[in-house]
């Protein structure tokens, strides 16, 4: 196996994890469409018993997602939020957990309506303070989980502000990196302990496939994750791994993309008559931008926008009048989506909460893809207009 820690980001996107394979010299990763191995003879194997465990290209897969996020171990998972559902897992009845007041709705929806059953209490607080962080801490208090930027309004947590309390209080700080992808954002360099993608988004960027991933350095946390995965068995199939890998050997082309189009976009919408207030971390205004720059390398190509006085019929119809934008759930993919997050991805919280964290009625929230700017903004014109 070849070494690409030392290379920079986009040689590690296209190589690491991705050795040609021994038995035919073939450059892509065969896709190990199997269940089970040969045995030479029982429990004598050639370090593969079944696949719920391990496939090979899970874990060239895996390989790579580590070193994009400079990483020591990745465990991939069916989505998202198995790989969320599994650090959750890891917690017992009376443990307590801090989280943000701005979560991915469907985190939102396992904490309070799966986990709380199980007898975890969580507290869903102001991340954006972390001396807020301290008031919540008591001896039960067993994991930090953080999500930034927040989806949809776009706040930014400072993760090493964050680990900092999570190591004084032996607390484990997970982090949700699905928005900022590990091109733009390495939670573990700033001292965070779990790494969290939805690789459905940014890592798989071509909107085909569901899957998740954690990452972290520890050797006892990726044994229990580990454990978890292959007790539990929200392990993702070998196709899927293969899409993935294929997505993430432009990850870092995509980024640069995403990234120059958001800009553009925010500045235009910034201005715009009809837009109340906008949600991008690049603005000098944004409240907090200092730590964006400080831990992010760009800004991204994920804005919400609050429109002026809008009813949420017109909202609705502005919606649904974009001809290159498409309206959806997701994000992260080369096609620019726009999405209702009160009625779509933030469903599941209630109204008042959901308000409460800025989620209003008349905010939409774009993920500006990799087309050509112009026809996004040309779309933005017309679908306000
Ligand atoms: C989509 C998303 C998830 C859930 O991931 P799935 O792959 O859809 O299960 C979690 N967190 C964030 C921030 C997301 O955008």
């Amino acid at each position: 196996m070849s070494d690409f820690s030392k290379h920079k980001f986009g040689t590690k996107a296209i190589h690491a994890g991705a050795d040609p394979d021994p038995s035919t010299g073939a450059i892509m990763t065969p896709i190990f469409q199997t269940s089970t191995y040969v045995q030479q003879s029982p429990g004598v194997n050639k370090g593969y018993g079944y696949a719920r465990g391990k496939n090979p290209t899970r874990e060239a897969l895996q390989k790579n997602i580590a070193a994009l996020e400079n990483g020591k171990h990745c465990v991939c998972f069916s989505s998202g939020m198995g790989a969320t559902d599994a650090v959750m897992r890891m917690l017992r009845p009376g443990d307590e957990v801090i989280t943000g007041d701005d979560l991915y709705g469907g985190s939102y929806r396992m904490f309070t309506k799966i986990y709380e059953n199980y007898g975890i209490k969580f507290h869903f607080i102001n991340l954006t303070d972390v001396e807020n962080i301290k008031k919540y801490i008591n001896k039960n208090t067993k994991l930090i989980w953080a999500e930034t930027p927040t989806n949809p309004t776009m706040q930014i947590i400072d993760i090493e502000a964050c680990s900092k309390i999570a190591k004084a209080n032996n607390l484990i700080l997970a982090v949700d990196n699905t928005f900022a992808s590990p091109y733009l954002q390495n939670p573990l360099a700033l001292g965070a302990d779990i790494v969290m993608h939805s690789v459905t988004k940014y890592l798989g960027g071509h909107s085909d496939v569901v899957m998740g991933a954690l990452v972290m350095n520890d050797d006892k946390l990726h044994e229990q994750i580990y454990f978890i995965l292959n007790s539990c068995g929200a392990n993702p199939g070998p196709m899927d791994c293969f899409l993935v890998m294929r997505g993430i050997k432009t990850l870092h082309l995509r980024m640069e993309r995403h990234c120059f189009n958001g800009k553009k976009i925010a500045e235009f919408l910034k201005t715009h008559p009809k837009i109340e207030k906008i949600y991008w971390p690049g603005f000098t205004d944004h409240p907090n931008h200092q730590i964006a720059k400080k831990q992010m390398r760009d800004f991204g190509g994920m804005i919400s926008i609050v429109l002026k006085g809008a009813s949420i019929e017109d909202t609705f119809k502005i919606a649904s009048s974009f001809k290159v934008f498409s309206l959806a759930e997701s994000l992260g993919g080369v096609e620019s989506l726009i999405n209702h997050p009160a009625t779509m991805t933030h469903a599941s919280i209630p109204k008042a909460e959901r308000e409460k964290a800025g989620v209003v009625d008349n905010l939409l929230r774009l993920s500006v893809g990799v087309e050509d700017v112009e026809d996004l903004i040309e779309d933005l014109k017309q679908a306000l207009a």
